[in-house]
């Protein structure tokens, strides 16, 4: 790494022979070779007098090392002094060389381990630090004053799109993507389906950009009911832009996402001897079917499931619908090569994800190192003089709002990992053993699990049962066939973890 040498005298202190630019180049060369550094340009002001304050030489020498700040290391100075006479210029033209990664070094004062040089370096340190500091202080308080007034800062979420209001301030619209959004809750909110179905679902409707993470993000996000949510503010603030969904829906969908999900059917009609009430159809009406204890020749009680409608005249032993319900899970669970293929195609498709996620974290680091790239340029042409102050403070203070979002971007797209392991052997699990795991449930854990088994229609027709379609896991298990060399996802498969 190559050095520079700036000297500088007036014609007063030539007089003196100490003072000198030959004495002071002397020195300075001879300090670069003490030291190691090959000397690239030597820079020297020839003032006419104290009293000139031209500085030709001087804005050279930035431009110079602006240009060239790859290849220098040092600036070599014989006296600080010679920059500046003020100490806070002095310090100012310091700070931009350390800012150009370039070390500036006083022959006779301030060598490294001299406190003089340390206190230098320090202060040097500590004013860019607080310069930084208060520049994102102040894009904070910025922000926080636009949202407290209901005002959206970044990019508007999916389901809307960038608008300014009859003032020209930033107000979200709804997008043409907000019909997906809607649908999101309309259909989440029913507890019938999984994320990973909705995920599905909207992708074949059109909406490609969907994937799971950023499905459990919509659902969790408030600004879709008109709220704005952020970490630097104890309470959502209410928003400028218009709620697409209503706040009951949206409530509902917190509570399936935290657990807390209300039984698929009203508590009143549940009865724990019935675990199929409610759910199988009559094969007649279409209505499901209901249950009671009805007395038989002999005053003795037997429990049957029935149809409301006298006309249909179904009526089937509990005993009868529900072997028969036990045996259409056994049916359905898939075999243990079956199993050990979807583990397979769960990995593959999650490493996949994973890798999307990673280079979409890649692409925004990428943005962000450009963005503060671009600050440093506008910086430069603060220091080539090509930009007037306030031309720099209007540019910096948007490109470092740019920087701001672009952080927060980035920590957005960093999604905790799922324990994919512990995931997949509850799915196994689960799936290896549905008739039993239903049998041995609790009525509300069973009607969830035949609901999400089944999430349509499902048909008693008097010796089997009639379904349109059981839910999208157990369809694509059926459709794996049993060779491993066939290990490839069917389209539009999903890894499907509730939650
Ligand atoms: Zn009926």
């Amino acid at each position: 790494m190559k050095a520079i040498i700036y000297t500088r005298v007036s014609t007063v202190e030539q007089a003196d022979k100490g003072y000198s630019l030959e004495g002071q180049e002397k020195e300075c060369r001879n300090f670069a070779l003490l030291n190691g550094y090959p000397i690239d340009k030597v820079f020297v002001e020839r003032g006419e007098s104290a009293k000139t304050q031209q500085r030709t030489e001087l804005q050279r020498l930035i431009k110079y090392s602006v240009e060239h700040k790859k290849e220098l290391s040092v600036l070599i100075i014989w006296k600080y002094d010679r920059f500046a006479r003020n100490l806070s210029d002095q310090m100012e033209l310091v700070k931009k060389f350390a800012d150009l990664g370039i070390r500036v070094l006083s022959v006779t004062e301030n060598n490294e381990d001299t406190s003089v040089g340390r206190l230098m370096r320090n202060i040097i340190g500590s004013f860019s630090q607080y310069e930084n500091d208060l520049r994102s202080e102040r894009t904070k308080n910025g922000m926080i004053q636009a949202i407290k007034q209901g005002r959206w800062c970044w990019r508007p979420p999916l389901g809307y799109k960038k608008s300014r209001d009859e003032s020209n301030k930033p107000l979200p619209l709804p997008s043409n993507n907000s019909i997906y959004i809607i649908e999101a809750f309309e259909v989440f909110q029913t507890g019938l389906y999984s994320q990973a179905d909705i995920v599905i679902r909207l992708r074949r409707e059109g909406c490609k950009q969907m994937t799971k993470g950023l499905l459990n993000r919509i659902l969790r996000n408030p600004f879709y009911i008109g709220l704005i949510k952020v970490d630097w503010l104890p309470e959502p603030v209410k928003g400028l832009h218009k709620p697409i969904v209503s706040e009951e829906v949206f409530s509902r969908v917190q509570l399936i996402l935290s657990g807390k999900r209300p039984s698929i059917t009203p508590k009143v009609r549940n009865n724990p001897d019935f675990p199929l009430r409610n759910f199988i159809r009559c094969p007649k009406c279409g209505n499901k079917l209901t249950a009671g204890w009805s007395t038989g020749h002999k005053g003795t009680r037997h429990p049957y499931y029935h149809c409301r409608k006298g006309v249909c005249s179904v009526n089937v032993r509990k005993d009868v619908l529900e072997t028969r319900f036990y045996e259409l899970l056994e049916s359905f669970q898939p075999t243990q090569d079956a199993l050990n293929l979807f583990e397979a195609i769960v990995l593959d498709v999650w490493r996949a994800k994973q890798s999307d996620r990673i280079k979409e974290e890649y692409r925004l680091d990428k943005e962000l190192q450009e963005l503060i790239a671009t600050k440093k340029k506008i910086d430069e042409l603060l220091i080539k003089g090509v930009f007037d102050e306030e031309t720099y403070r209007a540019r910096a203070e948007e490109i470092n709002n740019d920087i701001l979002i672009k952080r927060v971007e980035l920590n957005e797209a960093k999604i905790e990992l799922n324990d994919i392991e512990a995931c997949l052997n509850y799915g196994k699990a689960m799936m290896g053993n549905a008739a039993k795991l239903w049998a041995n449930a609790d009525l509300n854990l069973k009607q969830r699990f035949q609901t999400f088994i089944f999430p349509e229609k499902i048909h008693w027709n008097g010796e089997t049962f009639g379904t349109t379609a059981t839910s999208i896991l157990f369809k694509q298990l059926q459709s794996i066939p049993n060779q491993k060399s066939d290990l490839v996802a069917p389209t539009g498969f999903e890894p499907v973890f509730s939650g």
